[in-house]
């Protein structure tokens, strides 16, 4: 996926079991267990719209009780899939692709609705839904490992690579769909069945994804019960008749989700959050960086784990580029979805997250930062924070060092090659960072010195299905995308054959 990513042709579906996006709800949402799409019950979360706090939703709020079902009948499912072979799984995921291709719109709109996000962001980050289904199951038909051979003389090894049972995933708000299908296609191209959570702020496209392959999954192979963290996904993560959890999210939750899973001793596959530093050196073309930054450091209103949001430069190039990304940040067109294709960032996702985020620059400003950019709620309904660009702040103070998650860059000074790679490596988090130089030698001494699961040189934020996405330290250890995901989404299994007692 690019940011630049091009709209895929689309149709449109009127037949849906939620409400239209563009009007407020009147229909609640339920479970999808077993391949039935169950009534919402009593019990229900209000789906909210971030560009105006309307509900424009409402879902069932689950219970342990619930996951007892979809547990069940995931566990049942699961002999009969794992059983297929991998050409049959993949033309399985090749009709979901397929079928998601064709909604792409309506997907779109809807993510753009419940996340609040511009409309031209839904469009390029959902054909990457398609994309991993397609990907995953054709990986998984070509796995590789260690030969098979008599590495003993007279006993043949040989690795069966098995599913691990029944994954629980847990997924969060910021790209609900696209972080679902990377781990629905991957643990059902493995032969795993799956209990899925949403975040319980973002479920609607997750719900209709659920519609769309009502038909073409078989029942109980994939099923989403709503709700909230600590009630459905902590039930997910301590029962014991899930083998996996494979959670996105922030570090709180990825420590309970290791805490939790370790009275099973069950795998824990965590993606988490990041805090990308961008390094940029004197020989760099500072207005590429710049412009970067203005994507990059604010898309998805800076929701993005991967967000450019640490600029640290050269000292003798720092006056220039705070010029020009006072220039570039100050540009950027806030507002609704509705209010056109110009939009480049619309509002967080929740007034409690909004908080958050303006807590961390009061606190900044308070230390004696100098907010160059922004820094303030527009006087606007919605939960709509200005782009903000965070100058002078101290080495190792919070807003340069823990994840804002919202649209805030800070630009800091490095004094050579050592300073740098110190100041980049000085947070906890390790998921991304990105080196700006045209020395080639330096990129290479940094690509190696930078502690983040991936480095880019000279651009920033761009993902390829066939290269693994993956964090050190604070941003968890579970590989998302790759055939490298294929292998946390399973198990080995070493078989050794006494070649000489075969008719024993
Ligand atoms: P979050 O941790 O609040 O929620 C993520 C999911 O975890 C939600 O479904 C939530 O209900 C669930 N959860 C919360 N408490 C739980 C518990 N005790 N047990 C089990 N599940 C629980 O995160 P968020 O606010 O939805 O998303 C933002 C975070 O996700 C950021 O830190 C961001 O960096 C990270 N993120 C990382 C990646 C990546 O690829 N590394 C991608 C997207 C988001």
């Amino acid at each position: 996926m690019t940011l630049g990513a091009k709209l895929t042709a689309t149709t449109r579906d009127d037949t849906t079991l939620l409400p239209q996006p563009t009007v407020a709800a009147t229909r609640a949402v339920g479970h999808v267990i077993a391949g039935i799409a169950e009534p919402a019950g009593e019990m229900l979360l209000d789906i909210l719209d971030p560009c105006s706090g309307v509900i424009i939703a409402q879902v069932a709020r689950g219970t342990a009780v619930d996951v007892d079902r979809a547990v069940a009948a995931a566990r049942a499912a699961l002999p009969t899939w794992r059983a297929l072979t991998p050409n049959d799984r993949a033309k399985v995921l090749s009709a979901v692709a397929d079928v998601v291709e064709a909604h792409l719109e309506e997907l779109a709109i809807l993510e753009s609705r419940n996340v609040g996000k511009p409309i031209s962001l839904a469009h390029a980050e959902l054909p990457g839904v398609p994309e991993i289904f397609r990907f995953m199951g054709g990986a998984a038909r070509a796995l590789q490992a260690p030969a098979a051979h008599e590495y003993v003389a007279g006993y043949l090894s040989m690795i069966l690579r098995e599913p691990h049972g029944v994954i629980g995933a847990i997924t969060p708000w910021n790209y609900p769909l696209l972080t679902a299908s990377w781990k629905i296609a991957t643990a059902l191209a493995m032969g795993n069945t799956m209990v899925l959570k949403p975040s319980e702020l973002t479920p609607l496209t997750t719900l209709k994804f659920m519609e769309l392959v009502g038909d073409i999954l078989p029942a109980g192979v994939l099923n989403v019960v709503t709700g909230t963290g600590p009630e459905v996904g902590a039930a997910i993560t301590n029962h014991p008749g899930i083998d996996m959890v494979s959670l996105t999210g922030s570090i709180s939750s990825g420590q309970r989700v290791m805490t939790d899973a370790a009275r099973t001793l069950k795998p824990v596959h965590l993606e988490l959050g990041g805090k990308a530093p961008v390094v940029v050196f004197a020989d760099a073309d500072l207005s590429a960086v710049a412009k970067m930054v203005r994507v990059g450091g604010f898309v998805n209103s800076g929701q993005e784990c991967g967000a450019s949001t640490r600029v640290l430069c050269d000292a003798s190039t720092s006056e220039e580029l705070t010029r020009l990304l006072i220039e570039q940040v100050g540009e950027i067109i806030v507002g609704t979805p509705e209010e056109g294709d110009q939009i480049e960032m619309g509002p967080l996702v929740s007034e409690a997250h909004l908080s958050r985020v303006a807590g961390m620059v009061d606190r900044a400003r308070a230390e004696g930062a100098n907010i160059a950019v922004g820094g303030y709620r527009p006087d606007r309904p919605g939960w709509f924070y200005s782009p903000t660009l965070v100058l002078d702040s101290p080495r190792g103070s919070e807003i340069t060092t823990q994840e804002v998650f919202g649209p805030v860059v800070t630009l800091e000074t490095f004094t050579d090659e050592s300073d740098a790679v110190a100041l980049a490596n000085s947070t906890s988090y390790g998921l991304a960072a990105s080196v700006w130089t045209r020395d080639i030698g330096r990129a290479v001494r940094l690509t190696s010195a930078l502690d983040f699961g991936t480095v880019w040189v000279n651009t920033h934020l761009v993902l390829a299905y066939e290269m693994p996405w993956v964090g050190f330290g604070s941003s968890g250890h579970g590989r998302e995308c790759s055939t490298l995901s294929l292998e946390d989404f399973s198990r080995t299994k070493h078989v050794m054959i006494a070649a000489d007692r075969s008719e024993t």
